[in-house]
């Protein structure tokens, strides 16, 4: 674990190589399920909005989610098109600007579930002119990102070999070339010596190299192609961590689904 907070991870793993590191970012993407706004019943809307799109800003609003208390509809044992208090939340609005002009916030979401809230009180949804209205029952559900990306779970999901920087002692004569055009800041000067001092920054973009006066160049940038740095970022509907397991949860399912199905293939040829 290299960084953590409540949104954000990054990981520096090893013993690997892309096309697991790929699954992993696309499992995240596409599988992982969150919960979003999915069906919405306009009540009374006197905004300037049409209702679709309130509907569409609606289903983009974060929410968090509690995967082990419910389902995915398609999972669901109720089996109805409408759901039950199993696989689906309601969130009631109902704002009308009095006073004068007034926003209407995420905020304004009142929900029967006070764990399955929007991650944010301020996201803007509508602005109301004076005496307008707008009234609306809204329900959330589980989904994939592969259905729509309102259900990812994260804003971002990237990973990038480790990179590997060597410096020839005996050619470099600390220039300081390298150390100007590096724009992450990756390496300094120290008295007559370059130094790597921020290695998990390098982008590979190898600018270095280039500006190097030396040929062949004094520096040398590569990359461990069976290490990677991977970073991921929540939208905040559920913990980075969460994420990642749940994403390897999936993994092993779609896997031992895999082995099954080749058995069945290999039964019936033989
Ligand atoms: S490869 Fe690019 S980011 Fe990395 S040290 Fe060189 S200039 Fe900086
Ligand atoms: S540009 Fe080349 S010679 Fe100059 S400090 Fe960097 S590695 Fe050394
Ligand atoms: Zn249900």
């Amino acid at each position: 674990m290299l960084e953590k907070d409540g949104v954000n991870m990054r990981l520096l793993i090893r013993e690997t190589d892309a096309a697991f590191m790929n699954t992993l970012r696309r499992l995240i993407i596409a599988e992982v399920p969150c919960m979003a706004i999915d069906d919405v019943v306009i009540i009374e809307n006197s905004s300037v909005l049409h209702d679709e799109i309130i509907a569409h800003r609606l289903g983009l609003i974060p929410l968090k989610t509690d995967l082990d208390s419910y389902n995915l509809p398609e999972e669901c044992p109720c089996k109805s098109e409408f759901g039950c208090p199993l696989c689906r939340v309601t969130l009631t609005l109902d704002v009308e600007a009095k006073e004068g002009t007034q926003v209407v916030y995420s905020g304004d979401l009142v929900s029967e579930n006070p764990d399955i809230v929007p991650v944010s009180d301020k996201i803007p949804i509508v602005k109301l002119a004076k005496e307008q209205k707008l009234r609306l029952e809204a329900y959330a559900r589980l989904g994939k990102g592969k259905k729509h990306a309102k259900w990812q779970p994260v804003s971002m999901c990237t990973y990038k070999y480790l990179p590997k920087i060597k410096i020839d002692s005996k050619r470099c004569d600390a220039c300081g070339e390298c150390v100007e055009i590096c724009p992450r800041r990756v390496l300094a000067k120290n008295g007559d010596k370059i130094e790597v001092r921020n290695l998990m920054a390098c982008t590979l973009c190898q600018d270095c190299m280039d500006a190097c006066p030396q040929n062949p160049s004094a520096i040398e940038v590569s990359w461990d192609d069976s290490a990677f740095i991977f970073n991921i970022e929540s939208t905040g509907v559920l913990p980075p961590e969460r994420i990642i397991s749940e994403a390897l949860k999936i993994l092993d399912k779609q896997l031992n689904e895999l082995v099954s199905q080749v058995k069945v293939a290999k039964i019936e040829k033989d």
